[in-house]
Protein backbone atom coordinates (compact mmCIF):
# COMPACT_ATOMS: atom_id res chain seq x y z
CA UNK A 1 0.00 0.00 0.00
CA UNK A 2 1.18 3.64 -1.03
CA UNK A 3 -0.35 6.76 -0.09
CA UNK A 4 0.68 9.06 -3.13
CA UNK A 5 1.24 12.29 -2.84
CA UNK A 6 0.51 13.38 -6.76
CA UNK A 7 -1.47 12.20 -9.85
CA UNK A 8 0.82 9.86 -10.58
CA UNK A 9 -1.33 6.31 -10.19
CA UNK A 10 -2.06 3.80 -12.78
CA UNK A 11 -5.21 3.35 -14.08
CA UNK A 12 -6.77 -0.24 -12.93
CA UNK A 13 -4.86 -0.52 -9.43
CA UNK A 14 -7.74 -1.17 -6.45
CA UNK A 15 -7.17 2.56 -4.83
CA UNK A 16 -9.23 4.98 -2.71
CA UNK A 17 -9.58 8.97 -3.43
CA UNK A 18 -10.64 11.22 -0.57
CA UNK A 19 -12.82 13.89 -2.33
CA UNK A 20 -12.88 15.27 0.79
CA UNK A 21 -12.10 15.76 4.10
CA UNK A 22 -14.43 18.09 5.70
CA UNK A 23 -17.29 16.86 8.40
CA UNK A 24 -19.28 19.32 10.40
CA UNK A 25 -21.49 22.47 9.35
CA UNK A 26 -18.73 25.13 10.11
CA UNK A 27 -15.80 23.84 7.89
CA UNK A 28 -18.34 22.18 5.21
CA UNK A 29 -20.63 25.15 4.47
CA UNK A 30 -17.59 27.50 4.62
CA UNK A 31 -15.58 24.82 2.61
CA UNK A 32 -12.58 25.07 4.67
CA UNK A 33 -11.56 21.74 3.17
CA UNK A 34 -13.88 19.48 0.74
CA UNK A 35 -16.93 17.57 1.05
CA UNK A 36 -17.36 15.21 -1.56
CA UNK A 37 -16.65 12.08 -0.02
CA UNK A 38 -14.79 9.15 -1.12
CA UNK A 39 -13.91 7.33 -4.41
CA UNK A 40 -12.77 3.65 -4.62
CA UNK A 41 -11.96 1.08 -6.68
CA UNK A 42 -11.96 -2.39 -5.57
CA UNK A 43 -12.84 -6.34 -6.72
CA UNK A 44 -13.35 -4.51 -10.09
CA UNK A 45 -16.04 -1.83 -9.07
CA UNK A 46 -16.09 1.62 -8.37
CA UNK A 47 -18.16 3.43 -6.25
CA UNK A 48 -18.66 6.87 -4.82
CA UNK A 49 -19.43 6.91 -0.65
CA UNK A 50 -20.85 9.94 0.87
CA UNK A 51 -21.09 12.45 -1.91
CA UNK A 52 -21.28 15.87 0.38
CA UNK A 53 -21.45 19.45 -1.28
CA UNK A 54 -18.82 19.24 -4.51
CA UNK A 55 -18.62 15.62 -4.96
CA UNK A 56 -19.44 15.70 -8.38
CA UNK A 57 -16.88 18.80 -9.22
CA UNK A 58 -13.79 17.45 -7.25
CA UNK A 59 -14.56 14.11 -8.84
CA UNK A 60 -14.02 15.98 -12.14
CA UNK A 61 -11.18 17.79 -11.20
CA UNK A 62 -9.50 14.19 -10.34
CA UNK A 63 -10.27 13.04 -13.17
CA UNK A 64 -12.83 10.94 -12.61
CA UNK A 65 -14.85 8.75 -15.75
CA UNK A 66 -18.50 8.92 -13.82
CA UNK A 67 -20.12 6.72 -16.33
CA UNK A 68 -17.66 3.89 -15.25
CA UNK A 69 -18.75 4.14 -11.40
CA UNK A 70 -20.97 1.30 -10.73
CA UNK A 71 -22.36 2.71 -7.11
CA UNK A 72 -23.02 4.63 -4.33
CA UNK A 73 -23.06 3.75 -0.68
CA UNK A 74 -24.93 6.61 1.27
CA UNK A 75 -23.93 5.94 5.30
CA UNK A 76 -26.82 8.46 6.29
CA UNK A 77 -29.08 11.30 4.97
CA UNK A 78 -27.06 14.24 6.51
CA UNK A 79 -26.52 16.82 3.97
CA UNK A 80 -22.32 17.02 4.40
CA UNK A 81 -22.50 13.26 3.20
CA UNK A 82 -25.67 13.21 0.45
CA UNK A 83 -25.58 16.94 -0.72
CA UNK A 84 -24.06 15.99 -4.27
CA UNK A 85 -26.35 12.79 -4.46
CA UNK A 86 -28.57 13.70 -7.20
CA UNK A 87 -25.77 15.21 -9.49
CA UNK A 88 -23.67 12.29 -9.31
CA UNK A 89 -26.58 9.90 -10.32
CA UNK A 90 -27.07 12.22 -12.87
CA UNK A 91 -23.52 11.92 -14.06
CA UNK A 92 -23.02 7.98 -13.89
CA UNK A 93 -25.97 7.29 -16.45
CA UNK A 94 -25.28 10.44 -18.70
CA UNK A 95 -23.88 7.26 -20.61
CA UNK A 96 -22.82 3.58 -20.89
CA UNK A 97 -24.76 0.61 -19.90
CA UNK A 98 -23.34 -0.83 -16.80
CA UNK A 99 -25.66 -1.67 -14.21
CA UNK A 100 -25.34 0.95 -11.24
CA UNK A 101 -26.32 0.56 -7.37
CA UNK A 102 -27.19 2.65 -4.52
CA UNK A 103 -26.70 1.67 -1.09
CA UNK A 104 -28.78 3.46 1.25
CA UNK A 105 -30.96 3.95 4.83
CA UNK A 106 -34.89 4.33 4.48
CA UNK A 107 -34.29 7.02 6.40
CA UNK A 108 -32.47 8.65 3.12
CA UNK A 109 -34.92 6.97 0.78
CA UNK A 110 -38.28 6.65 2.40
CA UNK A 111 -38.76 8.95 5.26
CA UNK A 112 -37.23 12.66 4.40
CA UNK A 113 -36.11 11.22 1.06
CA UNK A 114 -32.70 13.21 -0.23
CA UNK A 115 -32.69 11.08 -3.47
CA UNK A 116 -35.09 12.12 -6.27
CA UNK A 117 -37.80 9.43 -7.50
CA UNK A 118 -37.09 10.39 -11.39
CA UNK A 119 -33.24 9.24 -10.77
CA UNK A 120 -34.08 6.12 -9.13
CA UNK A 121 -35.16 4.50 -12.12
CA UNK A 122 -31.63 2.98 -13.71
CA UNK A 123 -30.41 2.08 -10.43
CA UNK A 124 -30.32 -0.90 -8.34
CA UNK A 125 -31.35 0.11 -4.98
CA UNK A 126 -30.66 -1.78 -1.66
CA UNK A 127 -31.69 -0.59 1.47
CA UNK A 128 -28.75 -0.84 4.03
CA UNK A 129 -30.08 -2.74 6.81
CA UNK A 130 -27.25 -3.58 10.10
CA UNK A 131 -25.07 -6.92 9.84
CA UNK A 132 -25.90 -7.58 6.19
CA UNK A 133 -23.44 -8.95 3.40
CA UNK A 134 -24.03 -7.77 -0.34
CA UNK A 135 -21.49 -8.94 -3.38
CA UNK A 136 -21.45 -6.47 -6.35
CA UNK A 137 -19.27 -9.36 -8.82
CA UNK A 138 -15.87 -9.44 -6.64
CA UNK A 139 -16.58 -6.48 -4.14
CA UNK A 140 -17.98 -7.24 -1.36
CA UNK A 141 -19.78 -4.79 1.66
CA UNK A 142 -20.44 -5.85 4.61
CA UNK A 143 -22.52 -3.66 6.97
CA UNK A 144 -22.28 -3.49 10.80
CA UNK A 145 -24.00 -2.40 13.92
CA UNK A 146 -26.36 0.63 13.44
CA UNK A 147 -24.38 3.88 14.25
CA UNK A 148 -24.67 5.98 17.41
CA UNK A 149 -26.07 8.97 15.30
CA UNK A 150 -28.92 11.36 15.02
CA UNK A 151 -30.19 9.39 11.90
CA UNK A 152 -29.97 5.90 10.73
CA UNK A 153 -26.36 5.58 9.97
CA UNK A 154 -23.86 2.99 8.45
CA UNK A 155 -20.49 2.13 7.76
CA UNK A 156 -19.12 -0.55 5.91
CA UNK A 157 -15.97 -3.19 5.04
CA UNK A 158 -15.68 -3.60 1.44
CA UNK A 159 -13.23 -6.30 0.44
CA UNK A 160 -12.23 -7.97 -2.46
CA UNK A 161 -10.02 -11.09 -2.67
CA UNK A 162 -6.75 -9.36 -2.29
CA UNK A 163 -7.85 -5.96 0.10
CA UNK A 164 -10.31 -4.44 2.66
CA UNK A 165 -10.77 -1.33 3.93
CA UNK A 166 -13.61 0.00 6.29
CA UNK A 167 -15.30 2.75 6.12
CA UNK A 168 -16.70 4.09 9.88
CA UNK A 169 -19.06 7.12 9.44
CA UNK A 170 -20.52 9.15 11.89
CA UNK A 171 -21.27 8.02 14.66
CA UNK A 172 -20.57 8.01 19.25
CA UNK A 173 -18.04 5.82 20.32
CA UNK A 174 -18.77 2.09 21.40
CA UNK A 175 -16.28 -0.94 21.51
CA UNK A 176 -17.95 -2.94 19.31
CA UNK A 177 -16.98 -0.45 16.35
CA UNK A 178 -13.39 -2.44 16.72
CA UNK A 179 -14.89 -5.72 17.16
CA UNK A 180 -16.87 -4.90 13.70
CA UNK A 181 -14.81 -2.89 11.52
CA UNK A 182 -11.70 -4.99 10.98
CA UNK A 183 -9.65 -4.58 7.69
CA UNK A 184 -6.32 -3.59 6.24
CA UNK A 185 -7.40 0.19 6.25
CA UNK A 186 -10.09 1.61 8.49
CA UNK A 187 -10.90 5.22 7.39
CA UNK A 188 -12.64 6.98 10.44
CA UNK A 189 -15.13 9.56 10.74
CA UNK A 190 -13.69 12.26 13.66
CA UNK A 191 -15.47 15.73 13.92
CA UNK A 192 -13.37 16.34 16.68
CA UNK A 193 -10.28 16.06 18.38
CA UNK A 194 -11.47 15.42 21.78
CA UNK A 195 -14.58 13.97 22.69
CA UNK A 196 -17.40 16.73 22.26
CA UNK A 197 -20.81 16.04 25.17
CA UNK A 198 -23.80 16.53 23.50
CA UNK A 199 -22.47 15.36 19.39
CA UNK A 200 -23.05 12.20 18.36
CA UNK A 201 -19.64 12.21 16.55
CA UNK A 202 -16.75 10.33 16.70
CA UNK A 203 -13.19 12.25 17.92
CA UNK A 204 -9.21 11.20 17.62
CA UNK A 205 -9.29 10.83 21.33
CA UNK A 206 -11.44 8.14 20.62
CA UNK A 207 -9.24 6.32 18.37
CA UNK A 208 -6.95 4.89 21.56
CA UNK A 209 -9.64 2.76 22.46
CA UNK A 210 -10.07 1.74 19.48
CA UNK A 211 -6.57 0.78 18.53
CA UNK A 212 -6.03 -1.02 22.21
CA UNK A 213 -8.92 -3.44 20.46
CA UNK A 214 -7.87 -3.40 17.23
CA UNK A 215 -4.98 -2.24 14.93
CA UNK A 216 -5.06 -2.17 11.35
CA UNK A 217 -2.57 -1.42 8.87
CA UNK A 218 -3.43 2.11 8.59
CA UNK A 219 -5.72 4.17 10.20
CA UNK A 220 -6.84 7.63 8.17
CA UNK A 221 -8.75 10.07 9.95
CA UNK A 222 -11.07 12.37 7.87
CA UNK A 223 -14.08 14.21 8.15
CA UNK A 224 -12.26 17.27 9.90
CA UNK A 225 -14.82 19.97 11.51
CA UNK A 226 -13.23 23.08 12.02
CA UNK A 227 -12.05 23.01 15.84
CA UNK A 228 -10.27 20.23 14.88
CA UNK A 229 -8.57 21.74 11.44
CA UNK A 230 -7.53 24.21 14.11
CA UNK A 231 -5.42 21.57 16.22
CA UNK A 232 -3.65 21.03 12.71
CA UNK A 233 -4.85 17.12 12.83
CA UNK A 234 -2.12 15.79 10.58
CA UNK A 235 0.02 16.49 13.72
CA UNK A 236 -2.92 14.91 16.51
CA UNK A 237 -2.53 11.70 13.73
CA UNK A 238 1.61 11.99 14.32
CA UNK A 239 1.19 11.57 18.37
CA UNK A 240 -1.71 8.55 18.10
CA UNK A 241 0.82 7.15 15.61
CA UNK A 242 3.18 7.40 18.19
CA UNK A 243 1.74 6.56 21.23
CA UNK A 244 -0.19 3.53 19.99
CA UNK A 245 2.92 2.39 17.51
CA UNK A 246 0.24 2.54 14.40
CA UNK A 247 0.50 4.01 11.06
CA UNK A 248 -1.93 6.41 11.92
CA UNK A 249 -2.92 9.39 8.72
CA UNK A 250 -4.68 12.43 8.63
CA UNK A 251 -6.16 12.84 4.71
CA UNK A 252 -5.94 15.34 2.94
CA UNK A 253 -8.30 16.63 -0.48
CA UNK A 254 -7.22 14.62 -2.76
CA UNK A 255 -5.33 11.96 -1.27
CA UNK A 256 -4.95 8.99 -2.68
CA UNK A 257 -4.38 5.44 -1.36
CA UNK A 258 -2.95 2.70 -3.59
CA UNK A 259 -4.01 -0.43 -2.36
CA UNK A 260 -1.06 -2.80 -2.94
CA UNK A 261 1.41 -5.22 -1.38
CA UNK A 262 -0.39 -5.47 1.77
ZN1 LIG B 1 -24.09 13.00 10.27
Amino acid sequence: MRILKDRNFKNGKDKIIFLGTAGGRFSVFYQIRKSGGIWFHLGGKTFVIDPGPGALVTALKNKINMSKVDGIFLSHRHLDHCADINSIMESMVISGKRTRYLFAPSAALDEDPVVLHYNRDKFNILYLKEYTDYAIGDLKISTKLTHLHTTPTFGAVFKSDSYSFAYIADTLYTDQLAIDYRADVVIVNTVFKNQMPGYMHLSANDMYKFLEIFKPKILILTHFGMGFLNESPHLVAKEISQKTNTNVIAAWDNMIVELENI
